[in-house]
C-alpha cells in the first residue's frame, strides 16, 4: 500500500489550505464569534490540514439575518433568468478548477483525486447546470374554478410557484461538495438563499465554492457557510427564521432534525441512511454481475447512504459467486487518494476506522466468517481491507446496520422462497440492485422491493434528471430532478372574481 507515485499538489490548492478557513456570512469571510476554531485532517496520514472557524449558535444567528435580507432583498428582486445565468456559471466555474476542486476534496476526504475530479466535482458541475435550466421552468397553473355555495359566480385561478425563503442545509463528508451542491443548486435556482453547515470532517470544498460564489458576484447573503460540529447543526434546524432544513446523513441525527423543526415547523426534508439489497438471481451474466455487486457496496470505500451492502445470492451459486466478489475486490489497489493508482482511499476518519472496525470485530465474533479482508490495513491513515462476510444471520448488526465501510454480508436464498422478503426486511429503503437477465422477473422484483432508487444489471448509476430519496427509515422527500423543485417552492393559490 506504499505510496509509489502521488500527483504533485496544485499550487492553489496548497494556497487555499495555507491559512486557517473562516465562515462565509453575509458576503464577508469572518471568524466565529467565540474566535475558536477546529483541525481538518487529511485521512490519509492522519495529519493536519489546516484550521477552520469553529461555528456555533451566535454565527448561525448571523448567518441566517444575512440569508433572510439576501432573500427579502436583492436575491428576491432577480429575474428566473438571471438566477439561471449566475447558477450556469457556478457549474462552467467548477468545471474549469475541477483538478482544484478534486484535490482539495481528496485530501479533506481520503477519496481517490481523479474519482473526486472525474465524478464528485464532474456531477457537481452538472447539478448546478441542470437547476440553471429549471430557475426559467418553475410555473404556475391556471384553473377554472366554481365555488358552490355562489352560482351565478365567474372565476379565473391560477397558482404561483414561490420560494420557500431561508434555507438551512446540513450535509454529511461522504460526498461533501456533490451533497452540498444536490441541495444549493435546486434552492438558489427556486430563488430561496441558502445557509449550508458542511460536516466537520470535510469542511474545505463548501469553503473554496463560497470562493466561487464570491467571484460570480452573487449578492452577498444569497450563500453562506457556517463552519462547524451538531451544535451548529442542532441550531439551525431549530431556528425560528430558517423556513426549511434539508439534512443529509445519519438516521439517529435525522430524528434529531425533525423533533429540532418543531418549533417554527419549518418544511424538513431528510436523505438518511441505508443497508440496501443488492440480489443476483442465478440467470444473471455472472461476469457483470461479480464486478457491479463489488462496486455496489465498495465504492467510495463503503461510504454512500445507497451501498449495496446485503447481497443476496441464488443459492446454486452462492460459493462460486461470492468467492468471485471476493477476489474481484482483493485485486483492488489501497492507498493515499493522491496517488493515480488507488482506487480505495482511506477511510474519512478515525472514528469512523473505529466505527467500521468495531462492527467488523462483532460481525466476526457473531460467527459471521470473512471470505477476504476484516481488518484494518497498516497503522498510518484509516484504511480498512474490502471485506466479504458469509455465514451471518439475519440478526447481527453487520447485517441490520449500516456499517459505512467497505464490508459486505452475503446471503443465500433459494428459487422456491426469493429474495424480496428478506430483501425488505430492514428499516431502510433507500436503494436496490436487480441482476438477472429475466425482463418479466427483473420488473416484477423492481415493484416488490421497498426501495426509492432500484438498479438492474447495475448499481449506483444516478442521473440528475432522476429523483432520489428514501422509503421508510432512509429519508423524507425527493432530491434530484423536478422533485427537488418541490422541497424547494410553496404553492399559492390566487382566486379572482370577474
Ligand atoms: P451525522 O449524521 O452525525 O452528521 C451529518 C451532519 O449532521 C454533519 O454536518 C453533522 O455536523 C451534523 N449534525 C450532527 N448532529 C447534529 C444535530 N444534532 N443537529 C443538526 N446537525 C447535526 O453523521 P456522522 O456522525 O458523520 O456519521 C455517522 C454515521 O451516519 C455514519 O457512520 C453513517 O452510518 C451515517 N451517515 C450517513 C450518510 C448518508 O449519506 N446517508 C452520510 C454520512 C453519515
Amino acid at each position: 500500500m506504499a505510496t509509489v507515485a502521488e500527483v504533485p499538489v496544485l499550487d492553489s490548492v496548497k494556497q487555499f489550505i495555507s491559512a486557517p478557513k473562516r465562515l462565509l456570512i453575509g458576503g464577508e469571510w469572518v471568524d466565529a464569534a467565540s474566535g475558536r476554531t477546529f483541525a481538518t485532517y487529511d485521512p490519509a496520514t492522519g495529519g493536519k490540514i489546516t484550521d477552520v472557524a469553529h461555528g456555533a449558535a451566535e454565527d448561525v444567528d448571523r448567518a441566517v439575518a444575512a440569508a433572510r435580507r439576501a432573500y427579502e432583498g436583492p436575491w428576491g428582486r432577480f429575474t428566473p433568468a438571471e438566477r439561471q445565468s449566475l447558477l450556469w456559471r457556478v457549474g462552467d466555474a467548477l468545471l474549469a478548477r475541477a483538478e482544484e476542486f478534486g484535490q482539495l476534496e481528496s485530501i479533506d476526504n481520503g477519496k481517490s483525486a481523479a474519482i473526486a475530479q472525474g465524478v464528485d466535482v464532474v456531477w457537481a458541475a452538472n447539478v448546478f447546470h441542470y437547476y440553471a435550466g429549471w430557475a426559467t421552468k418553475i410555473e404556475g397553473r391556471t384553473v377554472t374554478p366554481s365555488v358552490p355555495w355562489l352560482p351565478g359566480t365567474e372565476w379565473h385561478a391560477y397558482t404561483l410557484r414561490e420560494p420557500v425563503g431561508v434555507c438551512a442545509q446540513i450535509i454529511p463528508w461522504n460526498f461533501p461538495l456533490l451533497m452540498a451542491s444536490w441541495k444549493i443548486a435546486p434552492a438558489l435556482a427556486c430563488g430561496n438563499t441558502v445557509v449550508l453547515k458542511p460536516a466537520e470532517q470535510t469542511p474545505l470544498t463548501a469553503l473554496l465554492l463560497g470562493e466561487v460564489f464570491q467571484e460570480l458576484g452573487f449578492p452577498e447573503g444569497v450563500f453562506n457557510v457556517v463552519t462547524g460540529y451538531g451544535d451548529a447543526g442542532a441550531a439551525l434546524a431549530s431556528h425560528d427564521a430558517v423556513d426549511k432544513v434539508a439534512f443529509t446523513g445519519s438516521t439517529e441525527v435525522g430524528k434529531k432534525i425533525v423533533d429540532a423543526a418543531k418549533g417554527n415547523l419549518k418544511k424538513v426534508s431528510l436523505e438518511l441512511g441505508g443497508k440496501s439489497p443488492n440480489i443476483v438471481f442465478a440467470d444473471a451474466d455472472l461476469e457483470a454481475a461479480i464486478a457491479g455487486s463489488a462496486n455496489a457496496w465498495l465504492f467510495n470505500h463503503g461510504q454512500c447512504c445507497v451501498a449495496g451492502t446485503r447481497l443476496f445470492v441464488e443459492d446454486s451459486i452462492f460459493d462460486e459467486f461470492t468467492q468471485g466478489v471476493a477476489e474481484f475486490v482483493s485485486q483492488v489497489k489501497v492507498g493515499p487518494g493522491l496517488d493515480p493508482a488507488t482506487q480505495l482511499g482511506p477511510l474519512v476518519s478515525q472514528e469512523q476506522l473505529d466505527r467500521v472496525t468495531g462492527y467488523l470485530n462483532q460481525g466476526l465474533a457473531d460467527g459471521a466468517r470473512a471470505l477476504t479482508g476484516g481488518g484494518r490495513i497498516g497503522t498510518t491513515g484509516f484504511y480498512v481491507e474490502p471485506t466479504v462476510l458469509v455465514d451471518v444471520r439475519d440478526d447481527m448488526s453487520v447485517v441490520r446496520e449500516e456499517i459505512f465501510g467497505p464490508v459486505v454480508a452475503a446471503m443465500p436464498f433459494s428459487a422456491a422462497e426469493g429474495p424480496v422478503a428478506a430483501a425488505n426486511d430492514s428499516e431502510f429503503g433507500l436503494a436496490a440492485g436487480i441482476w438477472t437477465q429475466d425482463l418479466s422477473r427483473a420488473h416484477r422484483v423492481a415493484r416488490q422491493l421497498k426501495a426509492g432508487s432500484v438498479w438492474v444489471n447495475s448499481y449506483n448509476a444516478f442521473d440528475t434528471a432522476l429523483p432520489f430519496g428514501g422509503y421508510k427509515q432512509s429519508g423524507w422527500g425527493r432530491e434530484l430532478g423536478e422533485a427537488a423543485l418541490d422541497l424547494y417552492t410553496q404553492t399559492k393559490a390566487v382566486n379572482i372574481q370577474l
